[in-house]
């Protein structure tokens, strides 16, 4: 983390758990531990149905709620689809886009691209996820696969905007598995994203980037990991859901840095 030059964001991912009445218990106990004073940034990306409960327990306090999908289109024939004015609407101030189980769904670069320009025009802060499998990284495509992910899905979005989009590197192999890249590993990635940031947007833009890891980060190890000088939070599944866990996560990344 480097908390002179960009933000650091903790941020839950809830996938297809936890229903409204259980997100009302976990977000009252939540807001009830939450440590008073200057904090890094905090993001609860829950189902659809969960987020008016979510916002209304966390109202005034430093939590952001998300979503975990959008679609790119302003409204229309998209039967079960969730709009990002609807997503802003109901209080939503972040929004997951192309995470990898999404991606598994059939959800192409393309549609990744879309939806981040959907959600800045929105006003919604963009969580825009790559990473590769196993396989990738067993032949050495780790970092030229993650650099055509960022470039697709940033194609368009002008360098104004640049500093509102939140990128997790979320490598396939780690997710779900308990199998935690290295902080080394993840620095490794982590720096080359913002390498391509630097590329495409400049070094002031790339310095500003908030660059997160996601893969099995849990209230262990996330102390090590979040001490890497490019990884400036965390994306957490699994360990979002327990609210202590959760909270040592938020702990780990209030740590001293540069
Ligand atoms: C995720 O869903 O983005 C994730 C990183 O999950 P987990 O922390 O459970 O590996």
């Amino acid at each position: 983390m480097n908390r002179k030059y960009r933000k650091t964001l903790i941020a839950g991912n809830w996938k297809m758990n936890k229903t409204p009445s259980e997100t009302k218990e976990f977000m009252t106990a939540f807001k009830g531990m939450l440590p008073k004073g200057r904090w890094c940034d905090i993001a609860l990306c829950v189902p659809a149905v969960c987020i008016p409960a979510a916002v209304r327990v966390m109202r005034e306090t430093r939590v952001g709620i998300g979503a975990e999908n959008c679609n790119a289109n302003p409204s229309g024939a998209y039967t079960g689809e969730i709009a990002t004015n609807m997503l802003v609407d109901a209080g939503c101030k972040y929004v997951i886009i192309g995470h990898s189980e999404r991606r598994a769904m059939g959800e192409t670069d393309a549609d990744v691209n879309a939806k981040v320009h959907a959600a800045l025009n929105a006003g919604l802060i963009p969580i825009m996820c790559c990473g590769e499998s196993l396989e990738q990284r067993e032949l050495g495509v780790t970092n030229e696969w993650i650099a055509m992910q960022i470039k697709a899905g940033l194609t368009g979005v002008p360098e104004e905007k640049i500093r509102k989009v939140v990128i997790a590197y979320e490598p396939i192999w780690a997710i779900g598995t308990g199998k935690t890249a290295t902080p080394e590993q993840a620095e490794e990635v982590c720096e080359s994203i913002r390498t391509v940031i630097r590329k495409l947007y400049g070094s002031k833009n790339a310095r500003a980037t908030t660059i997160l890891y996601g893969g099995s980060m849990n209230d262990k190890n996330a102390y090590e990991l979040l001490a890497q000088p490019d990884i400036d939070g965390g994306l957490i599944g699994g360990a979002s859901l327990v609210p202590e866990k959760f909270l040592t996560i938020i702990e780990a990344a209030n740590q001293p840095t540069l």
